[in-house]
């Protein structure tokens, strides 16, 4: 697991414990299956009036880096994770790990949990 800059390395400790788990399984994954190691981009963000609350100003959010993963690479971490993680078992349209771009950002991982976030692997 790296770290795009020193800031999230105290962050990633202070995050709910169940995202901790839900990248360490994913940084596991990613590691043995296709050796290669996740960055993290950012966690922990400060509210800012005016703009619109997230996952990252509770530490329950952190961005993960895609471009050093191809295509088929992504969809397998996708479908890891969100099969061994349930963000919320009465709304399952919401998940764990999301692929996506946000305002202009390039394309990366998003990771989030919630408090009725289970574990469903084995
Ligand atoms: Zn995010």
């Amino acid at each position: 697991m790296k770290h795009k800059t020193d800031k999230t390395k105290p962050e990633f400790w202070k995050m709910w414990k169940v995202l901790q788990y839900a990248v360490m399984d994913m940084a596991l994954y990613t590691k043995l299956e296709f050796d290669e190691q996740i960055v993290i981009t950012s966690i922990f963000r400060d509210i800012v009036e005016g703009r619109k609350l997230s996952v990252h100003n509770f530490w329950r959010g952190i961005d993960i880096r895609s471009r050093n993963f191809t295509k088929p690479q992504i969809d397998a971490i996708l479908d890891y994770v969100n099969k061994r993680w349930v963000y919320d078992p009465s709304r399952p349209i919401l998940k764990v790990i999301q692929y996506h771009c946000v305002a202009g950002s390039a394309w990366h991982f998003h990771v989030q949990v919630h408090k009725k976030t289970v574990f469903r692997g084995e």
